[in-house]
């Protein structure tokens, strides 16, 4: 390439470019941070999630998989997709609010009182 074919406006157009995607990236960080620390300050007004079974308020992470046949898929291939749920650490109830009934209504089992077990 000769100096003679250099336009100095592409040069311009693309750092004009790249500079904007860095300022949009920088007030997506910007607001992410913002949303981070909004919450970190109203954590002690925010309500605590108690379990629906026993009280308890702490819970630990599971993961159910849902698999999508190629028929009902998106894509038209089958996948296999990860759902994360919550049970509580006490009694191993899942809140209806992290996975409702009617998700895994093929695999939902009822103790003797009708309540759901997983
Ligand atoms: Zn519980």
């Amino acid at each position: 390439m000769s100096s003679s074919d250099f336009d100095p406006k592409i040069l311009k157009q693309v750092a004009g470019t790249m500079a904007e995607a860095l300022t949009e990236k920088s007030q997506q960080q910007a607001r992410e941070k913002k949303i981070v620390e909004d919450l970190t300050l109203g954590v002690d007004k925010a309500q605590t999630v108690k379990c629906d079974s026993c009280g308890h308020h702490i819970f630990e992470k599971g993961i159910v998989l849902k698999r999508f046949s190629a028929i009902i898929s998106p894509t038209g291939d089958e996948v296999v997709v990860p759902v994360d749920v919550f049970s509580c650490i006490k009694c191993g109830n899942v809140n209806d609010e992290f996975l409702p009934s009617y998700a895994i209504s093929d695999v939902k089992k009822v103790d003797e009182n009708g309540l759901p077990s997983y």
